[in-house]
């Protein structure tokens, strides 16, 4: 039966080192602050804003945040994200996606200062991971990179394969695994024969956003599994894209959901906001 990888765990032990190097920069005058900015009424991005704010809140960072009605237009937004980017006592600036459609993503995210874009989406932090010289790095992947080597798995010169190719986790996944000497395969929706693939890795990270999509079969005995996604079941229920029950007895060690990746992508975003803040 595999170890399972305890997220809540080690989430918490990053907060705690967090709140550490918070009091330590408060005592020097400095107040790590983290300006959070919603645009509209989704609310999904809601419920993940106030999620970050409470965290911010529970390790010392300030929270900082800017609610704008759905009408806001473009122009309104860069203005403030200028004034955010010129303003020291802001250390990390984050836009929450999805915007309004009337409003370029890109534009907006190209607008944060590479040295407060502590989500890491911006081009700027993108080259910089893929040089291997970064400042942060994108949360949900790095969380992933804290989990395995928090486990003390080994990942240089292992088959790594990374399912998903978004901007936001399965790319940079598959380079924060190829940055660590890994050898990397990344599969996506035009994969053949992923099963056979998959079945080759000695580590998994599963990142499809399809419930239960990584059945046993698709994995080797004793790989370690790391599931990203965040789904709904048929009957409501919340599951990863990992078939847990199936893959658990087969699996070295794997990542529960809820409970695994998911309280690590905050705990790095306090962590990216520590890091600028210490920066100033
Ligand atoms: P996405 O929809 O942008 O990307 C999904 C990827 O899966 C695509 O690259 C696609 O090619 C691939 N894919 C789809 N069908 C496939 C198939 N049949 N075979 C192989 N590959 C296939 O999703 P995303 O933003 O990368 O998120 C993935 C999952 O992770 C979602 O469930 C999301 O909710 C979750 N997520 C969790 C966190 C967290 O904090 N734990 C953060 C971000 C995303």
């Amino acid at each position: 039966m595999a170890i399972r990888i305890d997220g809540k765990l080690v989430s918490s032990k990053i907060r705690e080192e967090v709140k550490g190097e918070v009091s330590k920069l408060t005592d020097k005058g400095i107040k790590p602050a983290l300006a959070v900015i919603l645009v509209g009424n989704d609310p999904a991005s809601a419920v993940y804003v106030r999620n970050k704010q409470k965290a911010c809140l529970e390790t010392g960072i300030e929270p900082h945040q800017i609610t704008l009605p759905e009408e806001t237009e473009e122009r309104e937004l860069l203005d403030i994200i200028d004034k955010l980017n010129r303003d020291d006592d802001i250390h990390g600036i984050l836009v929450q996606l999805p915007l309004p459609k009337h409003i370029s993503s890109e534009r907006v995210i190209e607008a944060i200062s590479p040295k407060k874009d502590v989500d890491a989406f911006s081009h700027d932090s993108v080259g910089r991971i893929m040089e291997g010289k970064y400042s942060f790095l994108p949360c949900t992947p790095a969380g992933v990179m804290e989990l395995l080597a928090h486990y003390n798995v080994e990942v240089e010169g292992k088959e790594c394969v990374v399912i998903g190719r978004s901007n936001i986790v399965g790319k940079p996944m598959a380079m924060l695994l190829l940055n660590k000497s890994a050898t990397v395969t990344i599969c996506h929706s035009k994969t053949k024969n992923l099963p056979e693939v998959c079945k080759r890795a000695d580590i998994i990270v599963c990142a499809v956003g399809k419930a239960e999509f990584l059945t046993a079969d698709m994995v080797k005995p004793g790989a370690v599994v790391i599931d990203v996604g965040i789904n709904r079941n048929s009957e409501g229920k919340l599951v990863g894209d990992v078939k847990f029950d199936e893959v658990e007895p087969i699996a070295s060690m794997i990542t529960p959901v809820p409970g695994g990746v998911g309280p690590m992508t905050i705990a790095m975003l306090l962590k990216n906001t520590v890091t600028s803040a210490k920066g100033t």
